[in-house]
């Protein structure tokens, strides 16, 4: 028995999260505002680094105004925030993959942690103390490599409920999120096992980490989370040989879908109408050759994809050099299956879930 006071990865397999912890009170204040301002048009700028004044509006917060400013721009209270807009690339403003929502002013969700979220996490003034759950679309190093920084770092905070980990099953490539836990801070098996104590050792820290796999049959129809109003749903999509997850979360009526990397087969069961915001990632031009397209989608996959989730928002991220400044042909390729808003990412971006 490699970790004799949990339950095996296997036997977790499928299982509902449930919270079963009561209300947090909410945030006094919003944590940013002004997002508007750098959601609008911003197609990005290889040579301009945003984060000091994209970070800028997270110093507003305690502004008297900024509850009732942000609540015009976002009546649901609901925004999704882009800590990494880039791809695994070294880019001097972008951070990997890794994305938050936010609800009525507490961080609720950790979309993925890639290399450089563990900084814009601290720059869009989250709380590892408000996170429901994280979520890994899958666990290549430009999606996870910053998880056991996170881990570290919350030794020195005020977290007492355990975190939820969910994530994909594994193969030879990649572990099941069990086994990802396990392999980083894992007490017999952890590259970091001094952080054991988040796991499996014995409770010396405030909190566990408490990883869930989602099987790769995991159906659309049925949520792996339920908290605080939310339903979680996730299901397996093309992504190489990569074990792989596309996310659709729901609150109130209102919806995001985060598609991961993936060349968007298996996003359709996801995609059911109503969806309200959909976070796709744009990591390759039309032209790409075979290799990159059995990894991700091409925008006028992306395009396609839109015409049958229909959402008021199309946020376009993992932004990669070889996307960026291709912007116009993108936008032209989607227009001619879907018409709304298009958005380009940055770091530090927020964008109403309307
Ligand atoms: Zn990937």
């Amino acid at each position: 028995m490699p970790f004799p006071n949990r339950p095996t990865p296997r036997r977790r397999t499928g299982q509902l999260f449930r919270l079963t912890t009561g209300l947090i009170p909410l945030a006094l204040f919003f944590a940013l505002t002004a997002c508007a301002a750098h959601t609008s048009t911003s197609r990005g700028n290889k040579s301009t680094p945003p984060a000091p004044t994209q970070a800028q509006p997270a110093t507003q917060a305690t502004t008297p105004s900024a509850p009732e400013s942000e609540a015009k721009q976002c009546p649901s209270g609901l925004w999704l925030q882009v800590l990494g807009s880039g791809g695994p690339e070294l880019t001097p403003d972008r951070a990997s993959s890794s994305y938050l929502v936010w609800d009525h002013g507490q961080a609720v969700f950790l979309l993925d942690s890639g290399g450089g979220s563990f900084l814009r996490f601290a720059q869009a003034k989250a709380q590892w103390r408000d996170l429901k759950a994280l979520l890994f679309s899958h666990f290549h190093a430009d999606h996870s490599v910053d998880l056991t920084a996170f881990i570290k770092a919350s030794w020195f905070g005020q977290r007492h409920q355990d975190l939820p980990l969910l994530g994909p099953w594994g193969n030879r490539l990649t572990p099941d999120a069990n086994e990802f836990v396990a392999r980083n801070i894992g007490k017999d098996t952890g590259a970091w096992a001094y952080l054991s104590d988040f796991y499996d050792d014995k409770p010396g820290a405030s909190y566990r980490i408490r990883p869930h796999t989602v099987p790769a049959n995991q159906s659309a129809d049925s949520p792996v989370y339920q908290g605080n109003g939310w339903r979680v749903y996730a299901h397996r999509v093309t992504h190489g040989p990569l074990p792989a997850l596309a996310w659709r979360l729901e609150k109130n009526g209102h919806v995001l879908v985060y598609s991961g990397d993936t060349t968007g087969e298996g996003l359709a069961p996801l995609l059911r109408k109503p969806v309200h915001l959909f976070l796709a990632h744009n990591a390759i031009p039309q032209n790409a050759g075979a290799t990159a397209r059995a990894l991700h989608m091409t925008p006028r996959q992306i395009g396609q994809l839109a015409a049958i989730a229909q959402p008021q928002t199309l946020v376009l991220s993992h932004r990669m050099h070889r996307s960026l400044e291709q912007e116009d042909q993108t936008a032209r390729l989607i227009a001619q299956h879907w018409s709304g808003t298009l958005r380009f990412a940055n770091d530090l971006d927020r964008f109403c879930i309307p």
